[in-house]
């Protein structure tokens, strides 16, 4: 008889009718003894790390990583649902890594399971943890590796990180209890996320189950780190408006980074990004409890600057629907679909329009940058990298058309090489920003100086005391004087 071990192949299949919510298919006991049986006796496997002289030594594939289950878009885009993910690093029980540390009293920390995944039941405050964590990973990974140098992944720091202090981003999925928002602490080196009961409404919503929410308070905190100084509301409008739009734009990349959700993209408009689709429609399920059918906000909208005054969240728009535009611009001149799929093609062209924003916002400068500043820089690394002039005419036409550039020359010419192009509508030098429709992080107080206007009151205590001293040589103010002084 012979002796090998083959396990029959119709006891190995998984019955796939009715898989649970979140299955992700593990080998079965069964099937792994059949796979070792077959690579011991049919097809044994190449020998691992096998050196000869000569040969360069492969280097084995790092295994560190876990599955996560997450949110596609959010729980009210039923056609996206959940998607399993691969988190490739060292991630450990919390979840939390080097970088993200997951914080929240009253939900316990999630261990991975036997094979180091994390894969939880979705409307769980355990899944929420999740979720959550896996959408700051992904969004800090992909602005690593836009700025990786050969083949290592940029750090990145948070705003508060330096030679001595490598503290992690504190990440509370139920970080605010019945608030109607979420937001980034730099002081509190934390995203926190609020939920509530719309009104008229009988369930809860939760912020942190956004994907777009999450990935846009996370741009948030990775722009503080890069330029510490954008945040402030001392800023000209139009650097908070950068802010406020980077983090709508990191939520539009973060989904063209992901192929399943290009896909999606792709079957829902019919390769048209100006037709109707979640990616350009932000925080559905937020947007729905205010009574809006397209989201927080829609990055595929008409706004020029002269329309948007100081107020930061309306000139962020402005940008955001120019960066849209460019992208619908360069994903049409890059279609070829006789020659490669849709989907994947815009999976480049988003990766790409993603790099050189960075590059651009990197470059800009440190204090006061403006929408031209970008702009120009996208013109200038866009040359650069050598990509086709048409990428450059569709840069300069869009953010002429939304009134931040003047080109030099007809729109139908193509762009002067080398050009810095004249911004179009500018700040007025003492404009002040004007933020009440922006998020949670944009409001928060700490990025408001207030400190500054309580430190001006002290100074200016401490100066009229002074002068009272001289006046009076010590002497306690008369009640007389004190009431003058009141007046
Ligand atoms: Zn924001």
């Amino acid at each position: 008889m012979d002796k090998k071990v083959i396990v029959p192949v119709e006891a190995v299949l998984t019955k796939c009718a009715e898989l649970p919510v979140g299955f992700v298919p593990t080998p079965s006991a069964p099937y792994r003894t059949h796979r070792k049986a077959v690579e011991l006796t049919q097809k044994p496997g190449r020998p691992r790390l096998k050196t000869a002289p000569g040969v360069p030594q492969r280097v084995p594939a790092a295994t560190a990583g876990s599955r996560v289950l997450m949110w596609k878009q959010d729980p009210s885009v039923t056609e996206m649902g959940t998607r399993k993910a691969f988190l490739p690093g060292v991630i450990l029980e919390g979840p939390r890594d080097a970088r993200i540390t997951f914080g929240q009293p009253g939900i316990a920390a999630v261990s991975p399971n036997t094979f180091g995944d994390f894969i939880l039941s979705p409307n769980t405050d355990q899944f929420d943890a999740v979720h959550t964590f896996a959408v700051v990973r992904q969004t800090l990974t992909m602005y690593q590796r836009v700025l990786a140098a050969g083949d290592a992944a940029a750090p990145l720091p948070w705003a508060w990180n330096n030679g001595s202090n490598t503290q992690p981003l504190e990440v509370f999925p139920h970080g605010l209890p019945n608030v109607m928002n979420a937001y980034y602490s730099r002081t509190d080196r934390a995203l926190k996320f609020g939920d509530f009961v719309p009104s008229g409404a009988e369930e809860r919503m939760y912020t942190c189950r956004s994907f777009d929410i999450v990935s846009h308070e996370t741009g948030h905190a990775v722009l503080d780190g890069l330029k510490p100084k954008w945040i402030l509301s001392s800023a000209p409008p139009q650097t908070g408006g950068l802010h406020e739009s980077f983090g709508d734009l990191t939520a539009i990349f973060l989904a063209l980074s992901q192929l399943d959700q290009v896909e999606a993209v792709i079957a829902q408009t019919k390769a048209d990004l100006h037709d109707k689709t979640f990616l350009a429609d932000m925080a559905e399920q937020f947007g729905l409890a205010l009574g809006r059918t397209n989201g927080l906000r829609n990055a595929d909208n008409d706004l020029k600057l002269s329309e948007a005054g100081n107020e930061v969240h309306a000139i962020s728009q402005v940008f955001t629907g120019a960066m849209y535009d460019i992208l619908a611009d360069i994903f049409t001149y890059e279609r070829q679909p006789g020659m490669e799929d849709d989907a994947a093609v815009l999976h480049r062209v988003g990766g790409y329009l993603c790099s050189l924003l960075m590059r651009s916002l990197v470059a800009a400068p440190d204090m006061a940058a403006t929408f031209a500043d970008v702009a120009n820089q996208m013109l200038r690394l866009a040359e650069q990298d050598g990509k086709p002039i048409e990428y450059r005419n569709f840069i300069r036409n869009r953010f002429t058309l939304r009134e931040v550039v003047v080109s030099d020359v007809p729109l139908t010419d193509d762009v002067t090489p080398n050009v810095t192009l004249a911004p179009a509508v500018v700040d007025e030098p003492d404009a002040m920003q004007d933020r009440r429709a922006c998020c949670g992080t944009m409001n928060h107080a700490q990025y408001f100086d207030l400190e500054d206007v309580l430190e001006a009151e002290r100074q200016a205590l401490a100066r009229w005391c002074q002068g009272y001293k001289t006046r009076h040589d010590h002497t306690e103010p008369a009640a007389s004087e004190e009431l003058a002084v009141n007046k």
